[in-house]
């Protein structure tokens, strides 16, 4: 029979709750803005809008079998706990504890990359691969890993950092405080702020001509100047396939998967200005036992992947 499920994908920029069957069927939507304010008041806005969801569907409350909330990492899985997110810009927040009491039942909390790796694994095409990973290339980037079927956490929670692997000594500083992560080089705010530094040099015009009026020029921008040619925005195209094609690359070596997936607002913006040259990137430089049946692909989930996770979380029982 099929179940439903109440599932929430928490991000700096936007929360987006949905009621979801196993069957993959999504019943009903809403995207909100995070609000400003601080942790309590995001915690009481994703309440609210759970039970106006549930009530504008008219499903009740009692027909869903369980609640899965996404948030950014780190996360400490055991705890339910946000430590110190960049993106969140929250120290220590209680989320499991916190959203159980104001939502009067238990909710399971599961970082956002791997909640997307649960969704891609279970929902996805790819789906009888028992060594997935799951890449974000978003505001931030982050992986999910899915070893031997099972989603690998690490000792606490900590796994799947991608972003913050270094792909250049000398890089740009991140937000983490080190030096040429991958995130600080080739996520959609690495790629809004070497646009503004092009922008101050007087560069770069022929992506300012793609960006409306009033409008900071960010990865839409880019990759229509690109489509259009514009050779500036080609070469800084260049140097995000390289850096996140060095950083697959040591993926694939370290973890010898059977398929990587790359989702997230600018990898899917981007895509086919990014998906083949990775590809081909990886091709070059991972060990040869390693690339050979390697599949490097987008995910067919689109914006919806964590929500899929959500019920994944829930409704599969041996998701450990
Ligand atoms: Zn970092």
């Amino acid at each position: 029979m099929r179940e439903l499920v109440l599932g929430v994908d928490l991000g700096g920029t936007k929360i987006l709750s949905g009621i979801i069957g196993t069957d993959g069927g999504i019943l009903a939507k809403s995207r909100l803005l995070t609000p400003a304010g601080g942790p309590e008041r995001v915690l009481d806005t994703i309440a609210a809008s759970a039970a106006q969801l549930l009530q504008a569907s008219g499903i009740r409350e009692q027909e869903i079998t369980g609640i899965a909330i996404a948030a950014p990492g780190p996360l400490d899985f055991a705890e339910g706990m946000v430590r110190d997110s960049p993106n969140l810009g929250w120290g220590r927040v209680k989320v499991k504890e916190e959203l159980s009491r104001r939502m009067g039942r238990p909710v399971i909390v599961e970082k956002d990359t791997n909640m997307a790796a649960l969704g891609e694994y279970y929902y996805g095409p790819y789906s009888k691969c028992r060594e997935l990973l799951y890449i974000t290339v978003s505001t931030g980037i982050g992986a999910g890993i899915i070893i031997g079927g099972n989603l690998y956490r690490g000792r606490a929670g900590g796994a799947g950092e991608f972003g913050h692997m270094v792909v250049d000594a000398q890089g740009a500083l991140c937000n983490c405080g080190r030096r040429g992560c991958l995130e600080a080089l080739a996520s959609g705010n690495a790629i809004s702020r070497q646009l503004d530094e092009m922008a101050g040099q007087g560069r770069g015009q022929g992506i300012l001509a793609c960006t409306p009026a009033g409008k900071r020029p960010g990865p839409r921008e880019l990759a229509a100047a690109a489509r259009q040619g514009d050779e500036e925005a080609e070469l800084l195209i260049a140097r995000i396939v390289q850096y996140l094609g060095i950083g697959i690359a040591n993926l694939a070596n370290l973890l010898n998967p059977e398929v990587i997936i790359l989702g997230g607002g600018v990898m899917l913006g981007l895509r086919d200005l990014l998906l083949q040259p990775v590809r081909e990137y990886v091709q070059r430089h991972a060990f040869a036992l390693n690339r050979e049946d390697l599949i490097i692909d987008c995910t067919a989930l689109g914006d919806d992947i964590v929500l899929y996770g959500c019920v994944a979380a829930v409704s599969i029982k041996d998701v450990k």
